[in-house]
């Protein structure tokens, strides 16, 4: 399973595509893209080998230079195409990577307020609870990913995008492994080095606890609690 992200100047579909083939080797079921295209996020899943991701953006193409992208191995739901990464809540699109423990009480209580699940993932939890810190007025995505990731317990790493903020990715981390790659002009995340070392060498690990805005500037690192946290990048010898 395996997360990639992509923020910059480049069309990023084939980036993001190249980048889950170098995570194969973490093992997967299917795999998805969402892409900010101008019409808002648009995604294309499948299930099956990245082959089947490939045949399935020939016939729905994804135009976009913002994007996430996911390798999925199910814990929660059959691998199925409705199952399949990315879900969405309204404008909101989650990649996740991981299981989150107190799903069943959180689903029960979305449940209750008419919210409708369209997976039986654990994963579409977070999706729903982002879109609605949203429309309670979080003032951007990342605090509403920041209220969202307050009342979740359990392993994760995340990607995600929101037709609202089309130059930004947020993703977080607690125990599921995510690293940043710091580009020229250009911003990529994934859950190993390998998808990132044919774009950028430099490179900052996420620790457990931490969340990081994305745009092709450069990353904006915090807590989930909030604080502030300052990392510079590292400069990483590796032969791919
Ligand atoms: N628990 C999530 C699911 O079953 C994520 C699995 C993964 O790590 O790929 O969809």
């Amino acid at each position: 399973c395996g997360i990639v992200a992509y923020v910059g100047e480049r069309e990023c579909a084939g980036i993001l595509v190249d980048g889950l083939r170098k995570l194969e080797y973490r093992g997967y079921d299917s795999a998805g893209l969402a892409l900010h295209t101008g019409r808002g996020v648009e995604i294309v899943r499948a299930v099956g080998k990245l082959v089947n991701l490939d045949n399935a953006l020939a016939k729905t193409p994804l135009a976009g230079k913002t994007g996430i992208g996911h390798t999925r191995w199910a814990t929660h739901g059959r691998p199925n195409e409705v199952n399949a990464h990315p879900h969405v809540a309204g404008k909101v699109a989650v990649v996740h990577n991981g299981i989150i423990e107190n799903h069943g009480i959180l689903r029960q209580e979305l449940e209750a307020k008419k919210i409708r699940f369209s997976s039986d993932t654990d994963t579409e939890i977070v999706a729903h609870l982002i879109q609605e810190a949203m429309s309670e007025g979080a003032p951007s995505l990342e605090e509403a990913v920041r209220k969202a990731l307050r009342r979740v317990k359990g392993a994760y790493a995340i990607a995600v995008v929101s037709g609202d903020a089309p130059d930004d990715i947020i993703v977080a981390k607690d125990s599921s492994p995510l690293v940043l790659g710091v580009g020229k002009g250009e911003m990529l995340a994934a859950s190993d080095i390998p998808a990132l070392l044919e774009h950028t060498r430099e490179v900052i690990f996420l620790e457990d606890g931490e969340m990081a805005l994305l745009r092709k500037t450069g990353p904006v690192i915090s807590k989930i609690d909030g604080t502030p946290v300052t990392r510079a990048a590292k400069h990483i010898e590796w032969s791919a």
